[in-house]
């Protein structure tokens, strides 16, 4: 039965597949389905703050578009209509792009990324761009320079990161469906923190073209919604060949809304990964994942233990090739030709000064160990080494892929923290990317689903790598396990979530 969308309420708490469903079917307008959107964002934003821009205007001006197409009977893609966030990190022309850092405040791109063309090919109202930890360094969006984004489960505590605003605004039902970049894990670790779903897909599968670089060999854009069929949905509309990304995949794009309707995991060998269950992994999020093992096997799979020896070092290894690669990524910033100037008096001064007063500490930690671990000297040691043992973590999941179809773990070893607790220790936070960082490091796609609730009441992650370009099994498995969770816990555990303190309760949106 589709549920009944005749409130506002019932329009931002709708998942995408009933929405594009509704609006096919002329039951709803995107006009209105974008207004309750823009409505709930400025009633939830003073206490969330997900965004770092919203475009009303914009988002509207396609909605009237896609209404009018419809009423003169075009042919529409599936998800035209159906409202969309993105993360900062994605440039979209004529509206502000920052990536969370003062140095690039206020610019406003030329051009469009390639993922913003297929939002907007796919006849999406982008509703505006979602808070992010600067450069996408972070695992808790507090090193954005625009301030902290709340986690809608509980206020104090942070939402994940880097893409904690595009996990909020699902989590905060405003936004439907969102975009987000994972280079370490920054899609699918919110999605735990946040209750939501996320996907990093293989790497090459989405094109680079347009976002901001972090780490040109790990970055991946992907989906993030709050169902796994509705992430599958997204997925499609993201992924695909692109000629401007040398890394760009050209071959077909797994069947992944298609695997999320069947949802079917009979027969399939699901391997655990024995070494991302150690230490440091809380009591609630373990006793969670062995329940959703029981329920995978109830559903005809079958669970064997697998050992990654080499993760260990994953860790390790993405801090010094990631710091190396933004280094030089972020060398780019020179206030010459866009960003923040601060004059100095001539350019290697005025190229210092703008450098130090535009990028925040963890930019600048970042910087200072990348350019380290690349200096004559040092750069087999560090680096090199650390492309060793990256190669070595890509063999330990081709072994595993002899022997099994998917690879499952939690995705982050505890649920949200609170806001400042992780901030003054790097390191500690560092550590907690241990179950997300392999993927990014032997380019394989993961998602994380919401594993029910921990003892402390907040949500925690399950997730799921599959090899190369199998990105359809993450989805078959998170279907799977999705529905019988729902069955466990009476339906999405945010129905679950607590009411948000709202500013106005309008249903037409001001701004
Ligand atoms: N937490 C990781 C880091 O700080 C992930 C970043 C990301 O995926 N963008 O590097």
């Amino acid at each position: 039965m589709p549920p009944t969308l005749d409130t506002p309420e019932a329009l931002t708490h709708a998942s995408a597949a009933d929405l594009a469903a509704a609006l096919a079917d002329g039951t709803i307008t995107s006009v209105d389905l974008t207004r309750a959107h823009l409505a709930r964002i400025e009633a939830t934003e003073p206490a969330v703050h997900a965004y770092l821009a919203v475009d009303a205007d914009g988002a509207l001006a396609t909605a009237a578009e896609v209404d009018a197409a419809r009423a003169a009977g075009e042919t529409l893609p599936p998800l035209a209509g159906v409202p969309v966030a993105v993360k900062d990190v994605a440039c979209t022309k004529g509206l502000v792009t920052t990536a969370g850092s003062t140095i690039l405040d206020g610019w406003v791109p030329p051009y469009d990324a390639d993922v913003v063309e297929r939002l907007r090919a796919a006849r999406m109202p982008i509703l505006g761009k979602t808070n992010m930890d600067e450069f996408a360094m972070g695992s808790s969006t507090e090193h954005s320079a625009y301030g902290d984004t709340h986690n809608p489960w509980a206020l104090d505590r942070v939402p994940g990161g880097s893409g904690g605003g595009s996990a909020a605004s699902l989590a905060a039902f405003s936004a439907p469906l969102a975009v987000g970049s994972d280079t370490g894990g920054s899609i699918r670790q919110p999605a735990a923190f946040t209750g939501t779903v996320g996907c990093k897909p293989t790497y090459g599968a989405v094109s680079r073209y347009g976002v901001i670089a972090l780490a040109s060999s790990l970055d991946q854009i992907g989906p993030c919604g709050r169902t796994v069929l509705d992430t599958a949905l997204l997925h499609e509309v993201l992924a695909g060949h692109d000629p401007r990304d040398s890394t760009s995949i050209d071959a077909p794009v797994p069947p992944v809304v298609e695997a999320a309707r069947r949802g079917d995991v009979a027969g399939m060998r699901i391997g655990v990964v024995r070494d991302l269950l150690g230490e440091g992994l809380a009591e609630g999020v373990r006793a969670r994942f062995d329940e959703s093992l029981q329920h995978l096997r109830e559903a005809g799979a079958e669970i064997v233990e697998i050992d990654c020896p080499n993760f260990a070092h994953a860790v390790a290894a993405y801090y010094l090739i990631l710091p190396a690669e933004a280094s030089s990524n972020l060398a780019r910033y020179d206030a010459m030709r866009y960003g923040v100037r601060v004059d100095a008096g001539g350019a290697e001064r005025t190229m210092a000064a703008s450098r130090a007063a535009g990028f925040g500490p963890e930019v600048k930690r970042r910087i200072i160990l990348g350019t380290y671990a690349l200096s004559s000297g040092y750069y087999d040691a560090w680096y090199g080494q650390a492309q060793k043992v990256r190669t070595l973590i890509a063999r330990d999941f081709e072994a595993a892929f002899e022997r099994v179809d998917v690879l499952v773990s939690p995705t982050a070893p505890t649920t949200a923290f609170p806001l400042g607790t992780e901030q003054g220790d790097p390191l500690a936070m560092y550590l907690s990317d241990i179950t997300t960082i392999p993927a990014n490091l032997a380019g394989l796609p993961g998602l994380s689903l919401p594993n029910g609730l921990a003892e402390d009441g907040l949500p925690s992650g399950f997730q799921v790598y599959a090899p190369a370009m199998a990105d359809d099994r993450l989805y078959a498995v998170g279907a799977a396990l999705e529905a019988r969770l729902h069955a466990q816990w009476g339906g999405g555990i945010l129905d679950e979530i607590p009411a948000l303190p709202e500013t106005t309760t309008t249903s037409e949106a001001t701004r």
